[in-house]
């Protein structure tokens, strides 16, 4: 089975457009870690993919942190008093720190300035900013509208709730023929912001479309959560499905122009790890792959030592090394639709050799089996060798119940289709047959197996 087969019979260009008309329209709801805006977010992506919701209650113990209340907002704004409003929330969500506590009050500009957060190197744009856990109350603007600010009184309004009701978040499970699982993680918590939250959760939305459907090896959990505490809700709430959680892959600012990034797991020699790694090399320009550390997204719960799950992160432009990161400019003029659909293309690659890398021996271990009279040998004609006839070589070869499909293809520099199509052909033609062992992850490999 070829995903990525399937994937491009949809075409690149209309599986852009449909992403960046995701993102769209989810881009103006105002989402924080609690609340109706996350909600909302969630009956969205519920009308494309099966996606339960999950509610819990604030004050929660969950491992050291406790599940805050709830944080809902109606408006807010900055005016002079019966003068029309100077900052507005209905203009941009990101004007009101996130989790900021109701105001209602008129207070001169040395009282409101130290609430006031702006960017003087992008005069224009907007921040983000956010107190989830410290009770407070702020605005965000561009530095144009600070600047303005003359002195005098001003009317400030923030009409939101913060109080005991839930943690939201959703999950999309598909079952495949193992109850081993594959775990796709996207924080949803961010309000106007395109890149960093609105093109992990359409990617990971589109990529659960791919996958319903096909005849799958391993069991899928695509998670939308709130970032770190929704994270931690979960693993404190799931451990057996954690347990069975066999490769992961947290997936966050994937939308914009730069070049690849993926951040490895803890283990740092998983599965996963080098299946990103070998798609990445073969599938894009100059990759970087970086090694794990304690911060970042939610991979930091995932692969907490308690738990040291095999969970790699995938990036184009890596979080706070880009401009835009946490301002009004990360929009949607910033993620393109090729970009997004050239990110669900890698993930699909990736998922291609999760799920096809597997194990065979050669029937004919003692000397080249004679490809020539099975039309194995060169199909494609031409100068040299060529890729098809490489690959088979190759896979006879190895194929000796030690080395994976992965294996062979790192070994081999080619790209993992080729060897995995090669693979099926020799099945097919009685040259190899499947090893009983199908776990290639060696740390997992001593746990009690599932069957398939
Ligand atoms: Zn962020």
């Amino acid at each position: 089975m070829s995903l990525l087969n399937e994937f491009d019979r949809r075409g690149l260009a209309e599986t852009g457009q449909e992403l960046h008309g995701f993102a769209a329209d989810l881009y103006p709801i105002c989402r924080s870690i609690t609340g109706n805006g996350i909600r909302q977010t969630f009956e969205s992506i519920g009308r494309r993919i099966p996606l339960r919701v999950t509610e819990v209650p604030s004050g929660t113990p969950v491992f050291d942190w406790i599940v805050p209340k709830e944080w809902n907002i109606r408006d807010a704004f900055i005016a002079r008093p019966g003068g029309k409003r100077i900052v507005d929330f209905r203009c941009s969500n990101l004007h009101v720190m996130s989790y900021s506590t109701p105001v209602q009050a008129t207070l001169s500009l040395s009282e409101l300035k130290p609430h006031l957060a702006s960017l003087p190197g992008h005069p224009d744009w907007i921040p983000y900013r956010t107190s989830y856990y410290e009770e407070n109350w702020g605005f965000c603007l561009s530095h144009d509208q600070m600047l303005a600010l003359q002195e005098g009184d001003y009317e400030v309004c923030i009409d939101s709730t913060l109080e005991d009701g839930h943690l939201t978040y959703g999950e999309c499970y598909l079952p495949g023929r193992s109850t081993d699982e594959v775990l796709i993680s996207c924080h949803s918590c961010h309000p106007s912001l395109a890149n960093d939250n609105l093109s992990g959760i359409t990617v990971a939305t589109a990529l659960a479309q791919l996958l319903s459907g096909q005849d799958l090896r391993y069991s899928y959990r695509f998670l939308c959560i709130p970032g770190t505490i929704g994270a931690i809700t979960w693993l404190a709430r799931n451990p057996e499905a954690a347990r069975r959680i066999r490769h992961g892959l947290v997936l966050t600012c994937i939308g914009d122009a730069g070049g690849f990034h993926y951040k490895k797991s803890r283990r740092g020699d998983a599965e996963i790890d080098r299946a990103a790694a070998h798609v990445l090399r073969h599938y894009s320009e100059s990759p970087e792959i970086l090694e794990f550390s304690p911060y970042g997204y939610v991979e930091r719960q995932y692969c907490s030592p308690g738990f040291n799950l095999a969970v790699g992160c995938l990036m184009r432009s890596v979080w706070g090394s880009f401009p835009e990161y946490h301002t009004s400019a990360d929009n949607l003029n910033f993620v393109q639709p090729l970009q997004l659909a050239g990110s669900l293309r890698v993930c699909t690659a990736i998922m291609d050799v999760l799920e096809n890398n597997r194990r065979y021996c050669s029937q004919n271990p003692c000397c080249e089996p004679q490809l020539g009279r099975r039309n194995l040998y060169r199909s494609t004609g031409g100068e040299g060798l060529g890729e098809e006839t490489s690959a088979r070589l190759w896979v006879l070869n190895f194929s000796d119940g030690e080395h994976s499909l992965l294996d062979i293809a790192e070994r081999s520099g080619l790209p993992f289709a080729s060897i995995s199509d090669a693979a099926e052909l020799l099945l097919e033609k009685g040259m190899l047959s499947l090893t009983e062992a199908t776990t290639f992850d060696r740390s997992v490999a001593a746990q009690p197996r599932a069957r398939f």
